[in-house]
C-alpha cells in the first residue's frame, strides 16, 4: 500500500531523518489555528498519490501571508484527475543541492537494491534517460542490517557525509517498514544539514497487520469484499467480467479477451472446490464492476462440481448475460441446469471468449 507523503515522512523521522517542520490540514480554514507553527516562507503540498505532482501544479510556494488563500486554491484543484483532501504545510527550505535515492528489491538478484543520483528532483526520470550513469546503484545481502560503508561511498561519490549516514537511514526504514520501495526526491542539503523534502514508502501488501495498517487503501471496496471471501480479485476497467478457477487458467482467459480484442473488466480466481453459494458472491460481486457487459465462467471441475457452479450462477441472478463454459466434474448435470434457465454455453474457452466479445461489442 502507498502511504502519503506525510504519513511517509513520519515513520522516516522515526528512524533519524530529518523533515522540515509542518502541518496538516484538511481545509484551508484550519491553517488560521496554526498560524504560529508557520514559518515566514512555506511549501504547500497537496498529499495526493499521483507521480509528477509538482509539475502538475500540487506543490506551491506561499508565505505567511499567502497561505491560506494559496490552500483554498489548492484544495479547489484536481491533481491529475485527483481531489485534494489533506495539504500539508511546511517550512520551505532553503535547498543548496537536490540528490535522489530510492530503496526497492531486485527480484532477480533477490536482494534490496539502492539508486542514487546527483541531480534529482522532478526531472530524475528524464535524467535517467539521457544521461546513462546520471544514476548509480548497489545491491547487497538483504541480512545485512545496514548498508556496507565502502557500498555508501560507491554510491553516494562526492555527496557529504550526512547524505550517505542519511541513506542508510532510509535503508533502515525500508527494512523495518516492510517497504517495497523507499524513496526520497529530493533529498536536499540546506544550510541546516540534510532533509527529506519529499518522502515515498510504499508497504508490502503481505505485511500490512504487521505494519498495525488494518484497511489496505490502494484497494477498491469490490476488491476489499473479495478479500472477505478469499477470492483472488483485481478490478480492471474493461467490459468483460471474468470468473475461473486456478490463477493459470483464470490468467490465460484474460489473454484470449486480449488477444480477440475485447476488455477485462476483472480478474477473478474463485479457487480450488467452490460450491455454489462461493460462485454465486463471484457472479455478483463481478456483476458490479460498473463498466461491465458480459460475464465469461470459465471453470474446470475437478473438486470442484460443476453442478455447484451452475447452481451459483442460476443463484447470483445478475441482470448481465452469463456465458459459461465448464468442463470437468458433474459437467453435463451443470450443463442441464443452466440450459433449462437459458443460459448460453459453449464447449472451449476459445469460443466462450469470442462469443463474449462479441456480445461486448
Ligand atoms: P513531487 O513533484 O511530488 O515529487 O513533489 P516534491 O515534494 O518532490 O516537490 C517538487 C519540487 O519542489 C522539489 O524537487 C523541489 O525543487 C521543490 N521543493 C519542494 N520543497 C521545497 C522546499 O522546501 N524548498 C524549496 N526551495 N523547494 C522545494
Ligand atoms: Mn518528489
Amino acid at each position: 500500500m502507498k502511504l502519503l507523503e506525510h504519513e511517509a515522512k513520519q515513520l522516516f523521522a522515526q528512524e533519524g531523518i530529518r523533515v522540515p517542520n509542518g502541518i496538516l490540514v484538511g481545509k484551508h480554514e484550519e491553517i488560521l489555528l496554526h498560524m504560529d507553527a508557520i514559518a515566514d516562507n512555506v511549501v504547500v503540498k497537496a498529499q495526493v498519490d499521483v507521480g509528477g505532482r509538482g509539475k502538475a501544479g500540487g506543490v506551491l510556494m506561499a508565505t505567511r501571508d499567502t497561505v491560506i488563500e494559496t490552500a483554498r486554491q489548492l484544495f479547489n484543484t484536481k491533481i491529475k484527475g485527483i481531489e485534494v483532501q489533506r495539504i500539508l504545510i511546511e517550512e520551505r527550505l532553503a535547498i543548496q543541492h537536490e540528490y535522489f535515492v530510492s530503496i526497492t528489491i531486485d527480484r532477480i538478484k533477490k536482494q534490496p537494491v539502492i539508486l542514487f543520483a546527483e541531480t534529482g528532483g522532478v526531472d530524475i526520470e528524464e535524467t535517467a534517460h539521457t544521461k546513462k550513469d546520471a544514476v548509480r546503484s548497489v545491491s547487497f545481502c538483504p541480512l545485512l542490517s545496514d548498508v556496507p560503508g565502502f557500498l555508501l561511498r560507491e554510491l553516494c561519490g562526492d555527496a557529504p557525509a550526512d547524505i550517505q549516514k542519511t541513506v542508510n537511514r532510509l535503508y533502515h526504514v525500508f527494512c523495518h517498514k516492510d517497504a517495497l520501495l523507499a524513496e526520497i526526491n529530493p533529498l536536499v542539503t540546506t544550510p541546516n544539514g540534510v532533509y527529506a523534502a519529499d518522502a515515498k514508502l510504499i508497504v508490502d501488501d503481505n505485511s500490512l497487520a504487521r505494519q498495525g495498517i488494518a484497511v489496505n487503501r490502494d484497494l477498491t471496496e469490490r476488491e476489499r469484499e473479495a478479500e472477505k471471501h478469499g477470492f483472488s480479485f483485481v478490478e480492471l476497467d474493461g467490459t468483460i467480467g471474468v470468473i475461473g478457477n486456478g490463477a493459470g487458467l483464470t490468467m490465460s482467459t484474460l489473454d484470449l479477451i486480449e488477444y480477440y480484442g475485447g476488455k477485462a473488466a476483472d480478474f477473478l480466481d474463485v479457487g480450488g472446490g467452490a460450491d455454489s453459494e462461493r460462485v454465486m458472491h463471484a457472479v455478483r460481486l463481478v456483476a458490479g464492476v460498473p463498466t461491465l457487459r458480459v460475464i465469461v465462467v470459465n471453470l474446470l471441475g475437478g473438486i470442484t462440481r460443476c453442478d455447484e457452479v451452475a447452481k451459483g450462477i442460476i443463484a447470483s441472478g445478475v441482470p448481465v448475460p452469463v456465458i459459461v463454459r465448464i468442463a470437468g466434474t458433474n459437467a453435463e448435470e451443470g450443463q442441464r441446469l443452466l440450459a433449462e434457465k437459458g443460459y448460453e454455453m459453449l464447449d472451449t474457452m476459445d469460443h466462450v471468449v469470442k462469443k463474449a466479445v462479441e456480445v461486448a461489442g
